[in-house]
């Protein structure tokens, strides 16, 4: 049954988020967003259907000392996905860590105070999990990434002390709300709003000539309304509990750059040269120590590994069933030359 008290979402503005908030309002929901900037700043949110009668935006940042007892006064649930999610920063402890650990802790600490709130969905990701693949392991809920540090992975890293202290506040505080996890993998899709997501530029890299060849490398993808509907069931799924993997297929580089090739993205700078043998594996690692840190850890890390991941759980305990991801990724495509953030190369 529909609450007619208002859903809270932080950081309304995300690209996963704006998703989260487009479905609840279609599902006739009241919707309380919180943003960093006026209002004014969010017309792809205030234009939604149903906005004008239902969505309130509210100010709150995460590094702000009760900043979200008033987002949240009054709901039955809160969906915490406000999180820095940036690749190279300058400082990983204030640019990362302390923005998801504090504010996480600062978004539970006003839920216990509003006596109202019921369940929190927390947006946590494979991050947490973990921070790389083993060719001969299948990643479940039950793993939590236990290698990545200030040095190596700092995202990574931000994510999953973020997610352990929302269960330890469970753990410790045992507020009258209960917590669902849902962890995605890489999300991708159109976006609602004119900023280029962290992972959609991933795949415009790919697209401009930024990876000097195929790499033996592999993600698992997962549309971005797939994981706002994720989101959405872990509200109304009242057995829904724990964590919940989030992804649709695995793809390979070589098949993602063939998929493109073949859906008339083939004259961009897409990557031929083929390094994705045990030579060309190498290679890529010492020439990962000419890129940003950040990136270089992550190709020294994931190269030469098979990412493989159980995606059942949520499948059965959620009913969630997944896009071809493939669609997505041409429909991102699509999307960043709408937005202006690629440019169609000239024949
Ligand atoms: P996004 O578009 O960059 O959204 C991040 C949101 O967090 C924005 O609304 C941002 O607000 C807000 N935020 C950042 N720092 C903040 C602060 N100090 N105070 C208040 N709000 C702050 O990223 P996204 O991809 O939608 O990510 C949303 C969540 O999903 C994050 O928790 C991310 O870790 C997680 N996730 C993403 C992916 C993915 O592939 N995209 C995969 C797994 C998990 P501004 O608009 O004001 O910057």
């Amino acid at each position: 049954m529909i609450t007619s008290k208002p859903v809270c979402v932080t950081g309304a503005s995300g690209f996963i988020a704006a998703y989260i908030v487009r479905d609840l309002l279609l599902e006739g929901y009241r919707v309380r967003g919180t943003v960093r900037k006026s209002a004014d700043h969010y017309p792809f949110l205030l234009n939604l259907p149903g906005a004008s009668d239902r969505l309130e935006l509210v100010k709150a940042d995460l590094m702000q000392e009760r900043a979200y007892d008033l987002a949240v006064e009054g709901c039955d649930y809160v969906i915490h996905t406000a999180s820095p999610y940036e690749i190279n920063v300058k400082n990983p402890q204030e640019d990362l860590v302390d923005p998801a650990v504090e504010g996480t802790e600062s978004v539970l600490k006003s839920c216990m105070k509003s006596g109202s709130v019921k369940r929190v969905v927390f947006t946590s990701s494979i991050a947490a999990i973990t921070d790389e693949p083993e060719s001969s392991k299948v990643f479940t809920e039950k793993d939590w990434n236990t290698m990545s540090s200030l040095e190596r992975h700092p995202y990574q890293y931000s994510k999953t002390l973020a997610e352990r202290a929302a269960w330890d506040f469970i753990m410790q505080k045992k507020p009258p709300f209960d917590l669902v996890v849902i962890n995605p993998f890489m999300v991708v899709g159109p976006s609602l709003s004119p900023q280029l997501n962290t992972t959609n530029r991933i795949i415009r890299d790919i697209m401009t000539g930024v990876y000097p060849g195929i790499m033996d490398i592999n993600w698992g993808f997962v549309d971005v309304r797939d994981v706002a509907k994720a989101h959405i069931l872990a509200i109304t799924t009242s057995s829904a509990s724990g964590r919940y993997l989030c992804s649709g297929e695995a793809m390979h580089m070589r098949d993602l750059v063939a998929l493109l090739k073949s859906s008339g993205f083939g004259n961009y700078a897409l990557p031929k040269l083929d390094l994705s043998g045990k030579a060309g594996t190498l290679l890529m690692k010492l020439l990962s120590f000419t890129q940003p840190k950040d990136t270089g850890t992550y190709i020294r890390t994931n190269v030469g590994r098979t990412f493989r991941y159980d995606n059942a759980k949520i499948k059965r305990e959620l009913g969630l069933s997944f896009m071809d991801v493939k669609e997505s990724i041409i429909e991102a495509v699509k999307d960043m030359e709408k937005w202006g953030h690629l440019t169609p190369p000239k024949r």
